[in-house]
């Protein structure tokens, strides 16, 4: 646990100053989660997210992988009805650190341009500076984040993903969810208890805000 916290600090005090202008969190002032879910869209998980988010009526964003888009476009499409950001994460969920630069800022645009989003952010948070600066560049706006809850860690229990995202969401925080297989028992377990302990709590919740003027 230390060393996932330590570990965790250290990307988003280091991430802040190497990537200018992504984004870690927002506003501390408000009381507001911005909840995201990466690796889908995914039959099944990402249905059941959509079911859940629908009735707590919360606003969340996506981060869908190009080839999933592809084969099913129509939870697509209801990702995009019911209100919720889309944002692209790589065709083939690229390693920015072991991915040649022309190929991965290719893939990261074929998947945003699919979805016709600005927003994208880089499978595993791992994206070299001069990807990133080319993908600025482009106009598109990188969304990293500040609070994991660590549902695609095959080896925790969902009850430490519970208790792990609730000690490190505060107001403003970015929160990483997968709506994948590897990730669905920990996340079946974990969001409903989350949802109900942050509505009791007072939260609101919004999408990822996006407008050329949030480019810094
Ligand atoms: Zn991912």
């Amino acid at each position: 646990m230390g060393r996932y916290k330590r570990l965790h600090s250290l990307f988003t005090q280091f991430g802040r100053s190497a990537y200018p202008g992504g984004f870690f969190r927002f506003s501390e002032t408000e009381k507001t989660l911005y909840l995201s879910f990466d690796d889908g869209p995914t039959p099944e998980v990402t249905s059941w997210v959509l079911d859940l988010l629908a009735f707590y009526k919360i606003k969340a964003s996506f981060f869908l992988i190009g080839k999933n888009v592809l084969s099913y476009p129509v939870l697509v499409e209801r990702i995009q009805a019911e209100g919720h950001a889309v944002g692209g994460h790589s065709m083939q969920h690229e390693n920015g650190w072991n991915t040649a630069d022309t190929k991965y800022i290719q893939s990261i645009l074929e998947s945003t341009e699919l979805l016709k989003t600005p927003l994208y952010r880089p499978p595993y948070g791992r994206i070299r500076r001069s990807q990133y600066k080319a993908l600025k560049e482009r106009g598109l706006q990188c969304v990293f984040w500040d609070c994991l809850s660590y549902d695609f860690d095959t080896n925790l229990e969902s009850q430490y993903c519970f208790e792990t995202t609730i000690q490190n969401a505060k107001p403003g925080s970015i929160v990483v969810f997968h709506d994948s297989l590897k990730a669905e028992s920990r996340l079946k377990h974990c969001l409903p208890l989350l949802l109900d302990t942050w509505v009791e709590e007072g939260y609101s919740f919004s999408t990822i805000p996006y407008s050329p003027s949030t480019i810094m």
